[in-house]
């Protein structure tokens, strides 16, 4: 074994990440006396979380009628029926109790006249099964409701003593020879220290894997650390060909304009002024869930009416809104648009294009967060010790495509049921478990082999060829033809791994050593990705493919799981999950209701 020195730490419970939903959970642990650490690479308020604009949705009913079965269902069919309905109706039906929790906890909601939190439109989220108009069911704090919401997640998590170590690296699960995680070895950025984490239970909050692609409206921290480990620790991921394409990043630099800004009003137009989207979605219009808009825009472009010298984006309008509504309610866009496109958003349109947004995949869990892993002997049993939550999980709450503002109540919803699940099964007379010596000595090797890396691919350029690959094969539209390429591109470029060079070699600061255990981590998410997608012979949610253009139930409607191992992914299936958690006599939603029809808007 490479020789390190090492630090102990023994916790009951070991959070890694501190987005949304590492805080909440973290909160949750510490408030019920679990000792709980939270690891992080970022400080906490510095995770992307604190991007999210638009909002969180919950079916409050504070600017009209709007109820949980309502909410549900929107779910279920912006999935395009592949959430699990468990999950799903867990998400609707505890929405509003995570909401309250958040506002008594002190995040600062913008407010209606009477004092109630105030709720916009956002695309998909609509009344009476679907059959009536769009619903103001999102909540928010002006345009920087992620922002508001960890703030106040981490104030409270350091009030209930959860202590934070932040600027550590999380390198590798520690897993028993029979499988039950046991801890996590971190490397401390700042000082070059190595540090194992053990503990009852671990939870991945590592965030989505965004910027395995090229333009995207995520952070460059938004890597799948978690996604990478589990893959490591032989442990499949699931539903990874979803990935979402927002309608509105800023043409050039991706930098989102939250699709809170067509529920204010906004709307999109083609070279000819046309607003298309009446076209395609009579009904809801610019409000169509985000799979279907980007779509529609990808179409209008390809049609030789895109906006733009080379006429390849697409207008979204705001200047005909009120200003006082502008700064009132959408400040932080504005200055966006200000900054990123030079536009001034009271006068003209803002140049817009799908950019990549969110991953519906995932390490797939029940809706109590517990790590599942369907390739073991028992498929519907918990990996002992581990949970995984928010972007990186998969629990499956959003199916082959999220709704906005599904995000942060997923986040906060999970996060809460993480911590209301542990509080059940860690035992916390118990004894912190001694990591597996053979584990621990194949993450120090691992960490050892990456910095004395001393191969002819730069981490830079390896990157780029994969971001590259991954934008143009698996993009809004995909063929037999482009995925096939993209898969022979990606087995490439993955192989290439094993001849990665790294320059650098100390431990403090070392951004070029922590960029290669990124991208060694983006590497297997990205090919789960672009191998589920090439598998899948039909047209789903986010999976928009030519050559099967409808969605086959019979087939198809099924969670993909990959497993990975270097550059070679082995696919296999789950069943989804069909039955709510409630019967209709219990006030449940009725399973006709719920069964899979077309998806019109
Ligand atoms: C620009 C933008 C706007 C959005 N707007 C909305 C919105 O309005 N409404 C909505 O519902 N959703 C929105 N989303 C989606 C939503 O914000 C994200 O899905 C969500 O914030 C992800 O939260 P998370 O807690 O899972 O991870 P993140 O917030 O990404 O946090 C990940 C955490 O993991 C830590 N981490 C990662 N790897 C490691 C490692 N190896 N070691 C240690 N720590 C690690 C990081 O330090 C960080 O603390 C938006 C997304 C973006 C990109």
């Amino acid at each position: 074994m490479a020789a390190y020195e090492y630090e102990t730490h023994e916790y009951d419970v070991v959070v890694v990440g501190a987005g949304g939903a590492g805080l909440r959970a973290t909160l949750g642990m510490a408030e019920q006396g679990l000792r709980t650490a939270c690891v992080t690479k970022v400080f906490p308020t510095r995770s992307h979380t604190v991007a999210a604009q638009g909002g969180i949705a919950a079916s409050l009913s504070n600017m009209g009628p709007d109820n949980w079965q309502w909410h549900m269902y929107d779910t279920v069919k912006g999935s395009d029926w592949l959430g699990d309905t468990d999950a799903m109706e867990y998400l609707a039906r505890e929405a509003p109790k995570a909401v309250y929790e958040l506002e008594h906890y002190g995040v600062p909601f913008s407010r209606t006249e009477e004092g109630k939190i105030y709720q916009r439109p956002f695309g998909g989220h609509t009344t009476e099964f679907g059959e009536g108009p769009p619903v103001q069911r999102t909540c928010a704090a002006a345009d920087r409701t992620g922002h508001a919401i960890l703030h106040t997640l981490y104030g409270q998590s350091l009030k209930n003593n959860a202590e934070f170590y932040i600027e550590y690296f999380a390198i590798d699960l520690i897993m028993s020879d029979d499988g039950v995680c046991q801890g996590v070895l971190c490397w401390k950025l700042d000082d070059g220290t190595m540090h194992l984490f053990s503990a009852k239970m671990v939870v991945l909050a590592t965030g989505g894997y965004g910027r395995a692609y090229f333009s995207a409206t995520s952070a460059h921290t938004c890597t799948g650390d978690g996604g990478g480990m589990a893959a490591r620790a032989g442990l499949p991921l699931q539903d990874m060909e979803f990935v979402q394409f927002h309608p509105t990043g800023i043409y050039g630099s991706g930098c989102l304009i939250t699709e809170g800004a067509r529920g204010e009003g906004g709307y999109l137009t083609n070279s000819e002024g046309e607003r298309f989207m009446e076209r395609y979605a009579p009904t809801y219009k610019d409000l169509a869930p985000r799979d279907y808009v980007s779509r529609c825009m990808t179409m209008e472009i390809r049609e030789g009416r895109g906006v733009g010298e080379g006429g390849d984006h697409i207008h979204l309008n705001l200047n005909h809104l009120p200003k006082e509504a502008l700064a009132e309610r959408l400040p932080g866009i504005s200055e966006s648009a200000k900054i990123f496109a030079g536009v001034d958003v009271n006068k003209e349109p803002i140049p817009v294009l799908p950019t990549v947004h969110y991953n519906m995949g995932g390490i797939p869990t029940n809706y109590f967060g517990e790590v599942l892993n369907p390739t073991a002997k028992d498929p519907n049993a918990v990996v002992p010790g581990l949970m995984a939550v928010g972007e990186a999980g998969c629990a499956s709450v959003h199916g082959a495509n999220r709704l906005g503002s599904n995000s942060l109540i997923d986040l906060v919803v999970f996060g809460r049921a993480a911590a209301i699940r542990a509080g059940e099964v860690v035992d916390r007379a118990a004894a912190i478990p001694a990591a597996n010596s053979a584990s621990l000595a194949k993450a120090f090797d691992r960490f050892d082999n990456v910095r004395h890396a001393n191969g002819a691919e730069p981490t830079a350029e390896l990157r780029l060829d994969m971001q590259k690959a991954m934008q143009a094969d698996a993009a809004v539209f995909r063929t037999d033809k482009t995925l096939k390429e993209g898969v022979d591109k990606m087995t490439a470029i993955a192989g290439r791994m094993d001849d990665i060079q790294v320059t650098d070699r100390s431990l403090v600061w070392n951004s070029d050593l922590m960029e290669t255990l990124e991208l060694d981590n983006l590497m297997p998410n990205a090919l789960a990705t672009i191998v589920g997608a090439e598998a899948r012979k039909e047209s789903r949610g986010a999976h928009a493919h030519e050559d099967y253009s409808t969605r086959d139930d019979k087939n198809w409607r099924v969670h993909t799981i990959s497993r990975i191992e270097g550059a070679k992914v082995e696919l296999s299936h789950r069943p989804v999950i069909t039955e709510p958690l409630s019967k209709e006599s219990e006030g449940g939603i009725s399973l006709k209701k719920i069964a899979p029809k077309e998806r019109t808007f």
